[in-house]
């Protein structure tokens, strides 16, 4: 049987690993190099990501894909440091609490804002039909809480607008945690509503991953396709829904064009010394707080070895769905933004030593209300041979894509509805 995986991402890559037992599997990618969103590159003594920096390591099928390539002893989990995490409100960065009981004494919000968070219990009942990722906060924990801490939970995962976003289908876990218990508070008792694993990467970064699974396929990069490849019998496409509408007619392809992404600018900055910021994640900035960045990854504090040890690495942010032009500024203007935005919030900050700026035009898609209705049709409009799979469907995260990958439904299976 002669298979087609049309894509070299992360989707594209595991998809394409799972079914060499099926036939003879040849993957088609666009650029010069697999690996999609995931890059490493060196610069200036850095080792430094252009998009996802890890994984949670909760997640069995990506554990067992790693041991599977034999890398379980080059992972690297983010050092207990990289815990810190910041907020951008009213002119200056606040500290997230690390455990629930200190959220009543951080400044992470107002006050009113904590004390209407814990109503949370009291919400009123969900609305009938779905609900955007907003309205569902503001009705659980407040306008406060859902216009901070939530619009920055949305920045953080999906670049995304959480007036726009589907609860359901963007954060499942939630709909379920009100679903189950009545309310979050009660549902996360003990568990805390943060991720329950911890970020993880490669010695070398994630194009480790990338790497490790595109040897021993038959992968062919420069491999642009302006139509579906002929002579296969069965084509999985990991492609982002808007390039996969390029490749197909009528109907479906409208269906497809209707999953937005949101493009992302990533600028890469090092500086010589810098004592005064702390070492930790990052912070992330809600959309009302009259900065145009997303937020700053403090990229040598996650990982060790990512600098030399008198550098500091950061990642910033810029773009996202509410503003996708951001990414056709050039690179001085991308830059200016940066660093401006980074000393409203750090305050007085020594120029740059270097900066190197990437750009991820198609980014992370968005599940908009009416997300998991449209991937119906669209399953149900494909044909039989055709699998859609990768990060436009069931999850953004780099678990989700190995997860739907390692459980494809093979050749002559029914297709996943
Ligand atoms: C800046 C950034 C940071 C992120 N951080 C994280 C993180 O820390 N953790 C996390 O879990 N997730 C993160 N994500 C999300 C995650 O990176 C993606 O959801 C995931 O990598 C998507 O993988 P994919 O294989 O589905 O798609 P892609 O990575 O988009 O792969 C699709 C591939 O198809 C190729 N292609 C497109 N059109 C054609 C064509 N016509 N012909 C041939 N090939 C084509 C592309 O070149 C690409 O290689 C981040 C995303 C971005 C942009």
């Amino acid at each position: 049987m002669k298979i087609a995986v049309l894509g070299g991402g992360i989707s594209g890559l595991t998809a394409a690993r799972r079914l060499r037992s099926c036939g003879e599997v040849t993957v088609f990618e666009g650029r010069d190099r697999p690996g999609g969103n995931i890059r490493t590159d060196d610069f200036d003594s850095c080792r430094v990501e252009w998009g996802p920096n890890g994984f949670l390591d909760n997640s069995p099928p990506t554990l067992e894909l790693v041991a599977e390539l034999g890398l379980t002893e080059r992972l690297v989990q983010a050092r207990s440091k990289a815990g810190r995490r910041f907020i951008f409100r009213q002119g200056r960065l606040r500290e997230l609490p690390t455990k629930p009981p200190l959220f009543l004494l951080s400044s992470a919000l107002p006050l009113l804002g904590r004390l209407r968070v814990l109503l949370e219990p009291w919400a009123r009942k969900p609305p009938r039909g779905e609900e955007t990722v907003f309205d569902f906060a503001r009705r659980r924990i407040g306008r406060s809480a859902a216009e901070i801490l939530v619009d920055a939970m949305v920045t953080g995962i999906f670049a995304g607008d959480p007036h726009r976003l589907c609860v359901g289908a963007a954060f499942p876990k939630l709909k379920t945690l009100e679903a189950r218990y009545g309310s979050l508070i009660k549902g996360a008792k003990g568990r805390g509503f943060g991720p329950t694993g911890t970020l993880t990467s490669f010695d070398q970064g994630m194009e480790v991953l990338i790497d490790a699974l595109a040897e021993d396929i038959d992968l062919r990069t420069g491999a642009e396709l302006s139509t579906i490849p002929s002579g296969f019998d069965h084509i999985y496409c990991a492609l982002p829904a808007s390039r996969t509408a390029a490749l197909v007619d009528g109907e479906l392809a409208k269906l497809l064009r209707k999953i937005p992404t949101a493009p992302v600018a990533v600028v890469a900055l090092t500086f010589d010394h810098l004592p005064q910021i702390p070492d930790a994640f990052g912070f992330l900035v809600p959309g009302n707080q009259g900065l145009r960045i997303l937020g700053t990854l403090y990229d040598s504090s996650i990982y060790p070895g990512r600098a030399p040890a008198d550098r500091r690495l950061f990642r910033i942010l810029i773009g996202g769905r509410r503003d996708p032009s951001a990414i056709d500024l050039n690179d001085q203007k991308l830059l200016q933004i940066a660093l401006g935005d980074l000393r409203k919030a750090w305050g007085r900050t020594p120029d740059p030593r270097s900066h190197r700026i990437f750009r991820h035009p198609l980014g992370i898609a968005q599940y908009e209300l009416g997300h998991q209705d449209l991937v119906r049709q669209i399953h149900a409009a494909s044909p039989p041979e055709l699998h859609l799979i990768g990060s436009s469907y069931h999850g953004v995260a780099l678990n989700a894509c190995i997860d739907e990958a390692r459980n494809l439904p093979l050749p002559g299976s029914p297709p996943v509805s």
